[in-house]
């Protein structure tokens, strides 16, 4: 009997070698304590054919080994369990060290970007910027800004109506006269935003653009006032000395208008056969001109005591330039290759 518990023993201690996991250890388990045929079980059926005095003998040593096997198989049991937890914790670890997934991040679009710079350099020179109605009545839209009936902007091959009071603004100039009537004389204010002319889209028109408008209304304003003001803005812009010319025009809400053209900023003047001044020299900006006295009456200001004056631009022409762009339907298109450029 002792020699074959001590063959058990060794048996035991190898077959504790063999359990790896939680079903190895159910094996060895049944193996030696199964109710039926464990080996345990088994040498304490034997005990019965013993004599007294070898049964107490074999009792002990079986005794001992039931309790040392248990033992082993707890701690074992335990070491299973130790290593299921920690193999868990390492399937969860987060290595921050690996690359995340990179969000495709967004950008302003050019012309955003060229709006918020003429933006912040007409405020840096004492002007609000106001924002107004992309759709409104022809008051605003033509009889306030002085362009009588029959004018060709107001036509319909020119100017989207919604019907015959509404219509999508043609230019800025409807938020003019929200502001002087919201406003006391003196301010200076700009007004950016989207406009819409029924024009076949070319590599410089588009039948939705956008246009700034500035207008300033105080005492004694003159034409000297709206050279000073565009030419410090445009040399603000373009970062280097600009010359301003005008040339006489019409426009219904000004007198006198004029065409505003600047010196190239490219050639500065030089007539090289430049690209942005086909050798001009000149480059358009917009029309201007001396706040016409019927506008400023249709907005209860008193053209005796107040003068005023306003100029327009394409902020699409300016981007244009600004980046060096030759079509400005690029800035329309939506094509993320030509967008994600301008970061
Ligand atoms: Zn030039």
């Amino acid at each position: 009997m002792k020699d074959t518990i001590s063959e058990l023993h060794k048996q035991f201690c190898a077959d504790l070698e063999t359990i790896l996991e939680a079903t190895d250890f159910q094996r060895v388990r049944d193996q030696y304590f199964s109710r039926k045929n464990g080996q345990v079980t088994l040498l304490m059926k034997e005990l019965g054919k013993l004599s007294p005095e070898e049964r107490r003998d074999a009792g002990k040593l079986i005794n001992d080994f039931k309790n040392f096997a248990e033992q082993e198989l707890d701690s074992r049991q335990e070491e299973l369990k130790r290593r299921a937890e920690s193999l868990a914790l390492e399937r969860e670890r987060v290595d921050i060290s690996i690359p995340g997934h990179r969000p495709a991040l967004g950008s302003p679009h050019p012309i955003v970007r060229a709006r918020q710079r003429i933006e912040d350099i007409f405020v840096s020179m004492g002007y609000s910027v106001e924002d107004g109605p992309e759709i409104d009545t022809t008051f605003y839209n033509f009889d306030a800004l002085n362009i009588p009936q029959g004018h060709p902007a107001r036509e319909s091959q020119d100017t989207f109506y919604i019907n015959d009071e509404l219509a999508l603004r043609s230019q800025t100039s409807n938020v003019q006269i929200h502001a002087m009537q919201r406003r006391k004389p003196p301010f200076r204010v700009i007004a950016p935003g989207k406009v819409f002319r029924r024009d076949t889209p070319d590599p410089t028109h588009n039948p939705m653009f956008f246009q700034v408008e500035g207008l300033t209304v105080g005492k004694n304003i003159t034409m000297g006032d709206l050279k000073g003001t565009l030419q410090t803005f445009l040399e603000k812009l373009f970062n280097r000395a600009i010359t301003l010319r005008f040339r006489p025009s019409y426009f219904p809400f000004v007198e006198p208008g004029a065409e505003t053209d600047f010196s190239c900023y490219l050639c500065a003047s030089k007539n090289s056969g430049c690209r942005v001044c086909k050798g001009t020299g000149w480059i358009e900006l917009g029309g201007s001109g001396m706040v016409h006295p019927n506008v400023l009456q249709a907005c209860n200001i008193d053209p005796q005591e107040y003068s005023g004056f306003a100029f327009g631009f394409g902020i699409d022409r300016m981007t244009a330039m600004l980046y060096g762009i030759d079509d400005i339907r690029h800035f329309f298109a939506g094509d993320l290759r030509f967008l994600t450029q301008f970061r």
